[in-house]
C-alpha cells in the first residue's frame, strides 16, 4: 500500500481523501528536526505545515515522489533537493488568501481605530475619558499600499476597494494591465511608501525580498502610517522595525510573522501598545484549514495517480518533475 506522512496535525476532511483513495497515512503530530523513525522510509509523499522539512529526512525516503505543503510559503522546505531529485512540491494554492486577506482589515482597522486602547479604557473604569482619545483614523479614501500582488494581495485590493480606499500596488512581476483590472495603481516601491497610509505586505521570502523593508524605507513612511506584515518576519528588519516604533516614525504594526517563531519573550516588539500581534494564524480560520487540508491531500491523491484533475498551478517546481 502507498504510504503518506502527515507532519503535524491537519483537518480531518483532508485525511478522508486519503483514505478513500486508498493511500495508507502515518501522522507524526510532534514532528521536530531531529525525528528519526524507520516509519518514514517508506513513504511516497510528505505533507508538511510549518515545520522544516531538510535533505537529512529526505534522503532516507527512497519512494518520496511529492512533498505537499499546507499553505502557500514553502521557505520551510528545501527545494534545492527536490529540484535535484525530481520530487514535486505542491502548495494549496486558493485555500487561505480569503483568511490572511480578513486578517490584515482585522490588523488595519484594530489599529487604525485603536481598538486596543478603547478596550484598556473601558475595563479599567476609564470610560468618561473617552473623550480624551488620541486621533485615529477611517478607512474611507486613504492610501492603501499592497507590496506583492499575488493572491493575498489581489483578495486583499478587493476587500480595501469596498472601503472606498485608493489601492497602490507594486509587484515587478506582475504586468502593470493586470494591477488596473483589479482597481488598483501601480506605483514603484519608494513612492508607494511615501504616499501610503497603510501598507501591507505579501511577498515570498527570499534573498531578494529579505529586509525589503529596512532603515532606509521606514524614514520615507508617513508618520500615520500603519505597517502590516502577514508574509515573513525577516521580509521586515525587525531590528529597524524597533527603531521605527521608538522613534514614532510610524504610527503602529501589525504581525503576524517574526524574524525567528515563536519570539523571544525580550524581544521589544511585544512591549508596544501600538503593534497588534497574533501568533502566524492568518491562514487558520476554521474554513481556511478545511480547505488547505483538502487541498494539500487532493495535490498528493492526484499527483500519485496521475490523474487528469491534478492543478498544475499548485506545482511549484513544474518544469523539473513530470506531470504527465
Ligand atoms: P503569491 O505567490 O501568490 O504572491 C506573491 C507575489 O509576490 C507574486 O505576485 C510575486 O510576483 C510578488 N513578488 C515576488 N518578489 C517580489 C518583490 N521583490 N517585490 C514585489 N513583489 C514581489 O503568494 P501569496 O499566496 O499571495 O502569499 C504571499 C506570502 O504570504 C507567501 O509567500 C507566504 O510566505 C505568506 N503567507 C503567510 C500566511 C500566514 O499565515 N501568515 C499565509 C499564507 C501565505
Amino acid at each position: 500500500m502507498t504510504k503518506v506522512a502527515i507532519l503535524e496535525k491537519i483537518h480531518p476532511d483532508g485525511l478522508k481523501i486519503l483514505k478513500n483513495s486508498n493511500l495508507e497515512y502515518i501522522e507524526i503530530d510532534n514532528y521536530s528536526e531531529n525525528y528519526i523513525s524507520e516509519n518514514i522510509e517508506e513513504v511516497s509523499a510528505i505533507a508538511v505545515r510549518t515545520a522544516k522539512l531538510e535533505s537529512k529526512l529526505m534522503k532516507k525516503c527512497n519512494k518520496l515522489r511529492i512533498v505537499s505543503r499546507h499553505g502557500v510559503g514553502y521557505d520551510n522546505v528545501d527545494l534545492n533537493y527536490l529540484n535535484q531529485n525530481n520530487i514535486a512540491l505542491a502548495i494549496t494554492g486558493s485555500a487561505n488568501a480569503i483568511s490572511v486577506a480578513e486578517h490584515v482589515m482585522g490588523m488595519f482597522l484594530n489599529l487604525s481605530k485603536l481598538f486596543f486602547y478603547s478596550d484598556d479604557l473601558v475595563r479599567s473604569g476609564k470610560f468618561k475619558k473617552n473623550r480624551d482619545m488620541p486621533v485615529f483614523y477611517e478607512l474611507y479614501k486613504k492610501n492603501i499600499f499592497i507590496v506583492g500582488f499575488g493572491r493575498i494581495g489581489k483578495m486583499l485590493a478587493k476587500r480595501c476597494i469596498g472601503f472606498d480606499s485608493t489601492v497602490y500596488v507594486y509587484d515587478p512581476y506582475v504586468e502593470n494591465e493586470v494591477i488596473k483590472k483589479y482597481n488598483c495603481i501601480p506605483i514603484q516601491l519608494n513612492e508607494g511608501l511615501e504616499i501610503a497610509d497603510f501598507i501591507s505586505l505579501h511577498l515570498p521570502l527570499n534573498t531578494k525580498t529579505k529586509d525589503i523593508i529596512s532603515k532606509n524605507e521606514f524614514l520615507k513612511m508617513k508618520k500615520n502610517c500603519i505597517l502590516v506584515n502577514t508574509s515573513r518576519g525577516s521580509i521586515i528588519n525587525e531590528k529597524d522595525m524597533i527603531w521605527a516604533l521608538e522613534n514614532k516614525i510610524i504610527f503602529g504594526a501589525g504581525l503576524d510573522v517574526f524574524e525567528k517563531e515563536p519570539p523571544n519573550i525580550q524581544n521589544k516588539l511585544l512591549k508596544f501598545k501600538n503593534v497588534v500581534l497574533t501568533p502566524h494564524v492568518a491562514a487558520l480560520s476554521i474554513e481556511s484549514q478545511k480547505r488547505m487540508s483538502v487541498e494539500t491531500c487532493t495535490n498528493i491523491v492526484n499527483f500519485l495517480n496521475n490523474n487528469k484533475s491534478l492543478n498544475i498551478e499548485n506545482f511549484v517546481n513544474r518544469d523539473k518533475i513530470n506531470l504527465d
